[in-house]
């Protein structure tokens, strides 16, 4: 077969997480409730309503396409986009035509999996062509024989992101979905960007050239899961390769269609030509000058991407299980820079594998100097017990300003009170007062440690370092 190159763009609808929605005050979570009742005279674009820009949408489509290194339009404008469609009553969606909030980003990704890129950088680059703010459509449900139409999504803020035809294969499609899901979710934080709940939806358009020639492109739709693009994608291109040689060489273009239950592609529909929306500028909506808002802020507010936060990290020599779950997690990260301030790199790694281990304690510690001063005892948990901790956490609480060196004092002093050879005195003491205990324990039941361990902990009132008890506690317990 003769070498052809793939040639995949892709166009992806991420819904903002707004408390409203994109042009009216509806509430922008809609799902789960009854049909038709989160729906006002805006979004069901009864005649005479009118839409009021959302600034929150605008402002997170604009910090997006920061994240994503694109140049932000001085001025920007909405545009109606006319066709019909029984979910769209209103006969044509706000869209933006010719002046999106955003153009010319780009996306990063590690070249070190695909072959296929002739490139021996380090990483890829793919293009993006544009970002554009627009409102969502209704829903149809099919049942029984009808066909119903709900519209509390209506009116939905959705961002779209088109791509350049930059990405090489179905795997790296896939993957540059991944790093873009991450990106809204976590860099600019503007979207759940769940493909199962149809946060994020993406369509892909594919051909194949030998360099000269190129196939049609077939474009697919709503495709909602990575896995599903990836097979999709990989499906139609064994179309293409095969029908690459028998096919008319006119540029045409096609819309196919994916069964994701029976991992089939199937021909939807031939393109004879561009539909024509007969886009004009909505009359109901001012141009937006992007001086308004400001950039510098905006993009200050922007979290740092995985990668980057993985490389600090290991630059801080944090083990590599903790530096992927906190990197992960964007409040985990937080509370880690914010305590490595507090707290000084040498405790970098104590303070990494407290978050790691203790995800519990971290829910809310953004900003929480109580939740802080629990994480400060718990990095030194180990030469600490709960009981003392909890006497630690009390004086800590009395006294937000107490530092973690004055914290580690205390818990030292506390901890001082029981040395190795008055621990020693005790073990002796109990091991005496139960000695049917002690048989059974020395006959084989392994379990009757805890027995004494707690009889131990008790003596000790959580004063001592539970890893020593527990280690005298066995060698006195095993030698006879
Ligand atoms: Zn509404
Ligand atoms: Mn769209």
């Amino acid at each position: 077969m003769k070498d052809l190159k793939t040639t995949i763009g892709l166009e992806i609808h991420v819904q903002l997480k707004t408390k409203s929605k994109m042009f009216c005050r509806c509430d922008n979570f809609a799902e789960g409730k009854a049909p038709n009742t989160v729906v006002c005279p805006v979004c069901l674009g009864l005649p005479g309503a009118l839409p009021v820009a959302n600034y929150q949408a605008i402002e997170w489509t604009i910090k997006t396409g920061l994240a994503l290194d694109c140049e932000i339009a001085k001025v920007a404008k909405f545009d109606r986009k006319h066709y019909f469609y029984p979910d769209l009553p209103k006969g044509y969606q706000i869209s933006q035509y010719d002046e999106p909030f955003a153009t010319h980003g780009r996306v990063e990704m590690s070249n070190y999996k695909y072959q296929t890129s002739n490139s021996k950088e380090e990483t890829i680059k793919i293009r993006l062509n544009r970002i554009h703010l627009e409102e969502d459509a209704g829903k149809l449900i099919h049942s029984g024989g009808k066909s119903l139409v709900d519209l509390n999504r209506a009116g939905t803020p959705l961002m779209e992101i088109v791509t350049e035809p930059d990405i090489t294969s179905p795997e790296m499609a896939g993957d540059f979905l991944r790093k873009l899901q991450k990106i809204v979710r976590d860099v600019s934080e503007v979207s759940e960007a769940s493909m199962e709940k149809g946060h994020m939806r993406c369509d892909a358009n594919i051909s194949l050239t030998d360099g000269t020639i190129m196939s049609p492109i077939i474009e697919l739709k709503n495709l909602n899961s990575f896995k599903f693009v990836e097979k999709a994608l990989t499906l139609v291109r064994a179309h293409l390769a095969e029908t690459y040689d028998s096919r008319p060489k006119k540029l045409s273009k096609e819309t196919w269609g994916y069964d994701s239950v029976n991992n089939k592609v199937y021909l939807q529909r031939r393109k004879e030509e561009a539909a024509d929306y007969r886009y004009f500028p909505c009359p109901d909506l001012p141009p937006f000058e992007s001086s308004v808002f400001d950039l510098n802020k905006l993009r200050s507010e922007l979290k740092e991407d995985v990668e980057q936060k993985l490389t600090l990290l290991r630059d801080l020599d944090v083990p590599g299980t903790y530096a992927g779950t906190i990197a992960l997690n964007n409040k985990w990260y937080d509370s880690f820079i914010l305590l490595r301030q507090r707290i000084g790199d040498d405790y970098c790694i104590d303070i990494a594998e407290a978050i790691a281990q203790l995800p519990t304690y971290f829910g809310d510690l953004k900003g929480n100097a109580v939740g802080e001063i629990d994480f400060k005892a718990e990095v030194i948990k180990n030469r600490s017990t709960k009981s003392a901790m909890r006497k630690i956490f009390e004086k800590a609480l009395a006294n937000p300003e107490m530092t973690y060196l004055e914290i580690k004092s205390i818990i030292d002093s506390e901890m001082n009170e029981f040395d190795d050879e008055k621990i020693g005195t005790l073990i002796t003491d109990i091991i005496e007062k139960n000695p049917n205990e002690l048989n059974r324990y020395r006959q084989g039941e392994k379990q009757l440690f805890g027995f004494f361990m707690g009889k131990l902990m008790k003596e000790t009132q959580g004063k001592a370092n539970p890893q020593k008890l527990n280690q005298l506690l066995r060698e006195k317990l095993e030698t006879k």
